[in-house]
């Protein structure tokens, strides 16, 4: 647990919020409903971040940048693929494995997990379009393994949900390399990141100009600096600049004219993995408030036993609980096409767009309550600094702003209304 800077929680309820403890409820919650391949990854990444936690004397105020090299060695930066072609051969793998991955790091430390979510985006590009370049392999291979840290730069500063419509710019040299010029800004990780997958335009504000490029921020012409994100302190989100940067011609991931279709293939990835973050962060504060109010005593009850406190929890638990099915179920489906095919079917992308929509937008609305909810039933144990529910309420505050505000996912989801009844 946290060490706080006084102590506000008593020993014996605070070491009854241990991560053992915490791992232990979920997995009640879980182990019924999961294949026993997926179960045992869970636990065996719960192991890894229960030894993790004891080796290093984690107070969760430290630089978790630190911590991505020994967590990506062990293979647990991601699972989304097997990733044999760089000699990885992750036995279990695929969205319900990334899924039991992400539950066991958002457990361990919230703020961690998030920034290593953002390494998976750029992972997910680079696995997709690397066509056995030499210079892709390894982008993808040092961020798999944790050597090296991951960002992906949409948004600007004057473009943020209408992205498509982009400024920074890309220019075409002769020897197929491209010149980028332009700012990015609340890129997850920035300023942190080895390598950078950017979207850029040959033609301002001409969606269908754009392309999908890699970069390594040490060359020069990119800049970041960090922007502060008060409610999460230990992620550091970037503002980067680049200045006549050159590209290399093996770095172009998707040339003019295909960026536009690489970048909405990622967003389909990156809600879903929003969900499974958000699924986390809710299950993470619930699992506090429900140990917490088991123990708490007032007016010589435990406060669980009132039904101001143990009504509101059992419907959060029902609303968790229906959220991770759907979204098992969900991971679940990609697996199995994926399995069979190698690939997504055009038509069950398409119907992923809106079903990606629909999970962000009811996930990061139930997240965010649930842990405001979860924090208020624990009093003043909720609020101060002596667990993880502060790095839960600040995160869960975020999540409906980033991969596409709640607002523009309600706007996909009435567009795609329409769209179904024109074509009736
Ligand atoms: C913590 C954090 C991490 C992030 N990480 C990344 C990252 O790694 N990479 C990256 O590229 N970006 C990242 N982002 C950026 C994020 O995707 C954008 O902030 C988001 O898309 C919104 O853009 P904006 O902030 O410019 O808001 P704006 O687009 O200016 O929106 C302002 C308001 O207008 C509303 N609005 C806009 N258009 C519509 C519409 N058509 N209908 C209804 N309402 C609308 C919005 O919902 C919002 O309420 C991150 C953001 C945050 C906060």
């Amino acid at each position: 647990m946290k060490k706080g800077l006084v102590q506000c929680i008593d020993d014996e309820i605070l070491n009854k919020l241990s991560l053992k403890n915490r791992y232990k409820f979920l997995n009640f919650n879980l182990m019924s409903y999961l294949k026993p391949k997926h179960y045992d990854l869970l636990k065996e990444a719960q192991k890894f971040f229960r030894n993790f936690e004891k080796s290093h004397d984690i107070n969760h105020t430290e630089d978790f940048y630190e911590w991505i090299p020994e967590i990506g060695k062990a293979g647990f930066i991601t699972r989304v693929h097997k990733f044999d072609n760089l000699g990885l051969n992750f036995e279990t793998y695929g969205m319900t494995a990334e899924f039991m991955r992400v539950m066991a790091m958002d457990f361990f430390d919230p703020q961690l997990a998030m920034g290593a979510g953002a390494t998976v985006l750029a992972v997910n590009p680079l696995m997709l379009h690397h066509e056995n370049e030499e210079i892709r392999l390894r982008a993808l291979k040092e961020l798999v393994n944790g050597e090296k840290i991951g960002c992906i730069c949409i948004t600007e500063p004057e473009r943020g949900s209408d992205a498509v419509h982009m400024l920074t710019t890309c220019d075409e040299q002769s020897d197929g390399s491209f010149i980028v010029n332009g700012t990015k800004i609340y890129q997850t990780n920035g300023p942190k990141a080895d390598w950078a997958v950017i979207y850029a335009v040959t033609e301002k504000d001409n969606g269908n100009t754009m392309s999908q490029l890699l970069v390594d921020t040490s060359w020069e012409g990119w800049s970041a600096e960090r922007v502060n994100i008060p409610w999460t302190p230990r992620i550091y989100i970037g503002k980067e600049t680049m200045t006549n940067l050159k590209v290399p011609k093996e770095c172009v991931l998707g040339k003019p004219g295909e960026g536009r279709s690489h970048l909405f293939e990622g967003l389909n990835l990156e809600r879903i993995g929003i969900v499974c973050l958000n699924a986390a962060e809710a299950w993470n504060a619930f699992t506090h408030a429900v140990i917490y109010s088991n123990m708490r005593k007032q007016f010589d009850l435990e406060v669980l036993k009132y039904q101001g406190v143990g009504f509101p929890l059992a419907d959060i638990w029902s609303e968790i609980m229906s959220l991770t099915l759907a979204t098992l179920n969900l991971c679940q489906l990609i697996d199995d096409k994926m399995e069979k095919l190698g690939t997504l079917p055009k038509e069950f992308n398409l119907a992923l767009m809106a079903t990606a929509s629909q999970l962000k937008l009811l996930s990061t609305k139930l997240n965010q309550r649930a842990c405001y909810e979860c924090a208020n039933i624990m009093g003043g144990a909720g609020v101060c600094d002596n667990t993880l529910m502060h790095d839960l309420l600040g995160i869960s505050r975020i999540q409906e702003i980033g991969g596409g505000t709640r607002q523009v996912q309600e706007y996909i989801l009435s567009m795609g209304l329409r769209q179904l009844f024109k074509a009736l």
